[in-house]
């Protein structure tokens, strides 16, 4: 995290267009059978360890990380250094409604920090263009996109020279939690290495993301160690 936050610091200070991963173990799965969110993953100027897996996965592979960084945390952690720094953000995605309690509540225990635009993530014909136009007029600091993996990454990638914000990141459920909608597996479950049945515990919905789990492991398995 230590080092995600100085890499983003520097990104900030050069200004450049940049897209931050965060990569889960689904989407590693995902990327083996799509090869344009392979190449995003790939091109992409940071990517963080977003679960336990991606963690093991690494370590197995003999390019080891000092540790997890989920998109949530790294989320918050950019609101925190964007109160210092007087950064601002624009939120796109989730439900109507949960982009805003989200700034609402990360405004309030960053002060400093400001939620210049949103937008919720179910997009209309139109919302689009709408959507870049609001993002090109106010030029934020930070571009956080909550749509799902792939969509957000690939939201982020098509058009990010573009919009020229210096750092985006795709943030799956990080609204949903910041806005109190969804609250994150306990410790012990993460400790445990079973987020996944925390999650699908309390959201049963999710059993196609747990399902791609065995398939991740065996592609690590399967592949050839560092
Ligand atoms: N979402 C959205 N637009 C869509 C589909 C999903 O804004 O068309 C939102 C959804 O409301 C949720 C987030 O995207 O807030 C995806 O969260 P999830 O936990 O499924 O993300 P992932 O598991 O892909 O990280």
């Amino acid at each position: 995290m230590a080092d995600a936050l100085e890499i983003a610091q520097r990104y900030m200070e050069e200004g450049r267009p940049r897209q931050i991963v965060t990569a889960d173990s689904s989407m590693l799965v995902m990327a083996a059978e799509d090869e344009e969110l392979k190449d995003l993953i790939n091109a992409s100027d940071l990517v963080v360890p977003d679960s336990t897996g991606v963690v093991w996965a690494a370590r197995r592979s003999g390019s080891p990380v000092p540790e997890r960084v989920t998109g949530v945390d790294l989320m918050e952690a950019l609101c925190r250094l964007g109160a210092e720094h007087g950064w601002t953000a624009y939120f796109l995605g989730a439900a109507p409604g949960v982009a805003e309690e989200a700034a609402r509540r990360l405004e309030a225990r960053y002060p400093g920090f400001k939620v210049t635009g949103l937008h919720h993530g179910f997009l209309e014909p139109g919302d689009t263009e709408k959507i870049e136009g609001e993002i090109l007029s106010l030029q934020p600091h930070l571009l956080f996109v909550a749509m799902g993996i792939p969509r957000q990454e690939k939201w982020i990638r098509a058009r990010m020279e573009r919009l020229n914000v210096p750092i985006s990141m795709g943030v799956g459920g990080s609204f949903d939690c910041h806005s109190g909608q969804v609250k994150r597996a306990p410790v012990l479950y993460q400790k445990l290495w079973i987020e996944w049945l925390y999650r699908l515990i309390t959201n049963p919905s999710k059993y196609k993301k747990v399902a791609l789990l065995p398939r991740f492991a065996l592609m690590v398995l399967r592949s050839k160690k560092g």
